[in-house]
């Protein structure tokens, strides 16, 4: 089995566990592919977390690029242990803002011997996080004229950006914009805008479909996807959704399913793991939602030639199934 996307407690403020821990884990449930991809630095103080925050901003980001130059030796050592899972060290990228999209850039390039890809992540919408906690995610809609469709738009388009500019070969959490969403918020179904409770056009968020109600979301999130198939991008199916008591991983059945449409879509797995706990967290759920919703016939994975390069490999849904890895994740879980 495979995850794309990882972090641990010893270089992310919110992480739990360190990585040895996890490394430790990860072989435990004998993963074929593991990616340790560390968020990267961000350069702007204004995007520190609460928890990152100790009164001294330029000390506060020189310790997040000296955490991630002590994670790429960390991984490095792990990588070079000679385990049996493979692990491909990598980055997460923060496309905060355009500044930090080609940092992100920068950073791949000065880094290239070791870091052999990125996962492409936004995370903020105008600058604000996305994800942190509602309070955010409601500051995030007020951002954008309190539309839901207009916060969609901005993500995409954020996301579009990012795309254009790193190819990042793999996607992260294409639709965050749901976490924080609440299905019972009321918006005008023709603006998006958040409305009272009983408005002539009002409709509750969890009785729409995201991709299908405003034709603008669908056509950006259409054409992101034709992008990233088209240079050969992997979409993460990211069970952190599920962790997180969403209803599906990241993308959700309806932005997946268009994914599926678009030729040259190649789905992988990620566990966006940040503690022991959350090494393969809710994949048995992820495959049943792979087998039964989504009826996908294969799932790709990342590997790497002897001689460092990194190359796209698939297996078909039955491989997948009879994988040995479900034993050891029933008998652990
Ligand atoms: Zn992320
Ligand atoms: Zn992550």
């Amino acid at each position: 089995m495979h995850s794309h996307h990882s972090h641990s407690g010893d270089y992310v403020a919110h992480g739990v566990d360190g990585l040895e821990a996890i490394v430790t884990r990860v072989s435990e449930l004998g993963f074929d592919v593991y990616c340790m991809t560390e968020h990267m630095p961000r350069i702007d103080q204004k995007y520190l977390y609460p928890e990152e925050i100790t009164g001294d901003s330029s000390a506060d980001l020189k310790l997040l690029q000296q955490k991630f130059i002590e994670y790429l030796a960390h991984a490095t050592k792990v990588k070079n242990r000679g385990l049996r899972t493979e692990f491909i060290i990598g980055m997460e990228v923060e496309g905060c803002d355009l500044k930090h999209i080609d940092y992100a850039q920068s950073l791949m390039q000065r880094h290239s011997d070791v870091m052999k890809f990125c996962v492409g992540s936004v995370h903020h919408v105008n600058q604000i996080p996305l994800d942190f906690d509602q309070q955010c995610w409601y500051q995030c809609l007020k951002s954008c004229g309190n539309s839901v469709r207009q916060l969609m738009v901005t993500y995409l388009e954020l996301q579009f950006e990012l795309l254009t500019r790193l190819k990042p070969q793999v996607v992260g959490h294409f639709d965050l914009f749901r976490l924080y969403c609440p299905n019972e918020l009321v918006v005008d179904s023709r603006s998006g805008e958040r409305v009272p409770d009983g408005s002539e056009f009002g409709v509750r968020v969890g009785e729409l479909s995201l991709v299908e109600q405003w034709p603008e979301v669908k056509s950006l999130a259409l054409r992101n996807l034709e992008f990233v198939a088209c240079y050969g991008g992997l979409l993460e199916l990211n069970s952190s959704g599920l962790r997180k008591k969403l209803q599906d991983p990241y993308p959700g059945r309806d932005f997946a399913q268009l994914a599926k449409q678009v030729p040259g879509t190649r789905f992988v797995l990620s566990d966006d793991a940040h503690a022991v706990s959350q090494v393969g967290v809710c994949y048995d759920q992820v495959l049943e939602y792979i087998d039964k919703v989504l009826k996908l016939d294969n799932l790709y994975f990342l590997c790497e030639t002897q001689s460092g390069k990194l190359c796209v490999n698939s297996m078909d849904l039955e491989q997948v199934k009879s994988h040995p890895f479900w034993q050891r994740f029933q008998d652990q879980n």
